[in-house]
């Protein structure tokens, strides 16, 4: 009789995801990269043999969030050692790249730290990390990561949903001067579009139905053609338009700067580009724009507003604002207030300023006080979630599409969403999930949607150049 064959152990992989969205992104590709190696993703730490935080440099209060997660990784590790399992620590992200070494010395609990330029390297660094704990990769390597890392099994790809990421750019070379992002990933790159568009057609044929094309800049996007050729982000989205199953494209972030007359044209030519485009200004002063070397005034945004409305003159806007930027006045900060009144957003993100060491605007004269920064950030709030709340109860009586994700909270309860990126919620049953549906909207809640199927086919929403 042959002897009974142990089954190797299924190790575990926890990935928490601090910042925007392009972490969200490699967050998953973490995971897929530590899949190919054997290992499956579980939701909470506890669960854990490899722990990893993909964190945020963006603000001084990101940077500190990591520093006291780490306190609570320490406990579950040490838990973990008393009942004879071992748990090793990760920090990725910008705040891996910022901080590097420190973050060891600092943290005791940390096996290991990783940049956003090297977690295809991880199972390497772990394999060091396990001998000696305290590995430091923050290199910008020059292989290309995107090509290194393995695909997001077909299975994996499922349980994500319908809806997926994309990052193709990366980097920023703009230089605002409050912002780290160009010294925590660096200089723009683009992917080639052949990868794109393999990543695009794997996600397709999992299922995925909308997809968000993610870069620091993603409207900067200039990768390279299969004819050789440097392709723009507009070129990418008509060809990615293309692509069976794929019913909705959008990208985010956009620079003014940016918008090309051909992006522009394609909010009017793409049915599948959603009609909502986030597109941050910071502030509406132009005096304040020039001290954030945004290399646009207030009325170039204004200017692009009227050109992006006249080419798709259904389409929502969104924004990013900072307020209490050294030297702002009241009269800027007016302008800003302006500014939101005169352009009407549908969301929008406030921050108030936070000094970052290392960019210029942190050398500079005329820091405002927290107090007046908080008043001014209140204020600007106050006028955004008015605004937000306007935009929401205008849908109230009208028809939209829906693209249904989920089953919602209470029995017999459909989830999607609108054009607009906000939740729906109808009574149908789940056999609508995946599917593209005209809503008619019924009521508004500050973040939400409430509608029922249209029973009559809808009229499709109004392109210009039709
Ligand atoms: N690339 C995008 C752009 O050009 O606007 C923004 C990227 S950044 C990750 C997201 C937002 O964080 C920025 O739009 C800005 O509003 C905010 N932000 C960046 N640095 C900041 C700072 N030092 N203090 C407060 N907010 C900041
Ligand atoms: Fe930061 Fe400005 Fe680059 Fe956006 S454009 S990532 S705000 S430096």
């Amino acid at each position: 009789m042959s002897e009974p064959v142990e089954k190797p152990q299924i190790k575990a992989v926890y990935v928490k995801s601090y910042g925007c969205q392009m972490n969200v992104y490699d967050s998953q590709r973490m995971a897929d990269v530590m899949g190919a190696e054997g290992y499956r993703e579980v939701a909470t730490p506890e669960e854990a043999d490899l722990i990893l935080l993909n964190t945020c440099h963006i603000r001084e209060r990101a940077a500190e969030k990591v520093y006291s997660e780490l306190g609570r990784m320490r406990v579950i590790k040490e838990e973990a050692k008393a009942a004879g399992r071992k748990v090793m620590v990760g920090v990725a992200g910008c705040v891996a790249q910022a901080e590097g070494e420190e973050i060891v010395k600092r943290a005791k609990v940390v096996d290991l730290v990783v940049g956003p330029q090297s977690y295809h390297r991880l199972p390497a660094l772990i394999a060091r990390a396990a001998v000696r704990p305290g590995v430091v990769d923050t290199e910008f390597p020059v292989e290309d990561k995107f090509r290194a890392l393995p695909a997001a099994t077909e299975a994996r790809t499922r349980s994500r949903g319908l809806t997926a990421f994309v990052t193709v750019q990366e980097g920023c070379d703009k230089f605002c001067t409050f912002c780290v992002v160009p010294y925590t990933r660096g200089a723009e790159v683009s992917r080639p579009v052949a990868q794109v568009l393999g990543e695009v057609g794997k996600l397709a044929d999992a299922g995925v139905r909308e997809v968000t094309l993610l870069g620091q800049n993603v409207n900067a996007y200039h990768g390279m053609g299969p004819d050789g050729s440097e392709w723009t982000l507009a070129r990418l989205l008509r060809r990615l338009a293309e692509v069976p199953g794929i019913a909705r494209l959008r990208y985010t972030t956009s620079h003014p700067r940016e918008m090309t007359d051909d992006l522009v044209a394609a909010h009017r030519d793409l049915p599948q580009l959603m009609p909502y485009l986030h597109l941050p200004v910071q502030s509406g002063s132009s005096a304040v724009l020039k001290r954030m070397n945004r290399k646009h005034s207030r009325d170039d945004y204004f200017r692009l507003v009227d050109r992006i409305r006249a080419a798709r003159p259904d389409i929502a806007l969104s924004s990013d604002f900072i307020v209490g930027f050294p030297g702002e006045t009241d009269a800027d900060f007016a302008d800003t207030l302006d500014l939101v009144r005169r352009v009407g957003f549908a969301a929008a993100y406030t921050f108030s300023y936070s000094s970052r060491p290392g960019t210029p605007g942190a050398e500079m004269d005329g820091h405002l006080d927290e107090g007046l920064k908080t008043a001014r950030l209140h204020e600007l709030q106050a006028l955004v979630a008015a605004q937000q709340q306007a935009f929401q109860q205008s849908l109230v009586g009208r028809t939209v599409d829906v693209l249904f994700e989920k089953a919602g909270r209470k029995p017999g309860q459909v989830v999607g969403r609108s054009p607009y990126l906000s939740p729906v919620q109808v009574i149908g049953s789940s056999s609508l999930i995946g599917s593209i549906l005209p809503v008619r909207i019924t009521g508004a809640k500050t973040n939400s949607l409430d509608g029922e199927l249209a029973e009559t086919s809808h009229i499709p929403e109004v392109h210009a150049a039709e």
